[in-house]
């Protein structure tokens, strides 16, 4: 009896999520340094509706980072593995033997809950994930005021050794000609001002959807 009604309650509760609606996707792309992790960080506390979507990758965990929280940190052997049995939705190796991507299972999972899904990616998986969702989804280029301020704004953030500070550079160049594929530009040179305009741009696409976003 007891199993009937437990599997009576799972199938409700499965039909219940099936007829929520499915979440819409927010992209933060840019250069390292323009501020992707700052403004999406911003967002996240002032909208419930969002949900983080947790990278994999096979950097070094940072200070302060959260294994399962800011990534889901793995080495390349199981970064490889996971590629191979089709879990990823899109991956990079945005620097040299330094692979970043999006679960499949991930995404699905917090869109199934009715979450509006925002990342932090680089340009190339921007573009990625922009053709396979097309209007589901919005992609929004962090634009630093200069490219010098990438450098100054990494160097202040004290994450980097002067070899990783020179390969974020060096990709920085390729990665600021990729502004035009995107749905919007952001410029973030006064902090305050770019996180208003990120709240405003997430609840017109919510509201709205691509179509009406300026
Ligand atoms: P990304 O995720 O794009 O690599 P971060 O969000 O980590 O960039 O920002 C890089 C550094 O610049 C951080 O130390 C952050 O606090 C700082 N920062 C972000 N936006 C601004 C801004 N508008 N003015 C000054 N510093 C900023
Ligand atoms: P960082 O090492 O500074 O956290 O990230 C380096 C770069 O990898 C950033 O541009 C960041 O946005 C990007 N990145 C993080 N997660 C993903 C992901 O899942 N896919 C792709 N393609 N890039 C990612």
């Amino acid at each position: 009896m007891e199993t009937i009604i437990s599997n009576h309650n799972r199938l409700v509760k499965s039909m219940e999520e099936s007829n929520k609606k499915e979440g819409k996707l927010i992209i933060f792309t840019a250069p390292s340094g323009a501020g992707k992790t700052t403004i999406v960080r911003h967002l996240l506390k002032t909208r419930t509706d969002l949900a983080f979507s947790i990278s994999a990758c096979t950097r070094s965990q940072r200070y302060g980072e959260v294994n399962g929280l800011d990534y889901y940190f793995m080495s390349v052997y199981d970064f490889q593995k996971k590629v191979g049995e089709g879990e990823f939705l899109e991956w990079q190796e945005v620097y040299e033997n330094q692979y970043y991507g999006t679960l499949k299972e991930e995404v699905e999972r917090l869109r199934m809950m009715g979450k509006n899904v925002i990342f932090d990616m680089d340009v190339k998986g921007a573009w990625n994930i922009k053709k396979i969702y097309k209007k589901k989804a919005l992609t929004v280029f962090v634009k630093p005021p200069t490219p010098e301020t990438l450098f100054e704004r990494l160097k202040n953030r004290k994450t980097e050794d002067e070899a990783s500070m020179r390969k974020r550079l060096a990709r920085a160049k390729e990665e600021l000609t990729y502004e035009r594929r995107f749905d919007l530009s952001l410029v973030n040179d006064d902090l305050e001002i770019a996180l208003a305009q990120a709240e405003h741009i997430v609840e017109d696409f919510i509201k709205n959807g691509i179509q009406k976003v300026v």
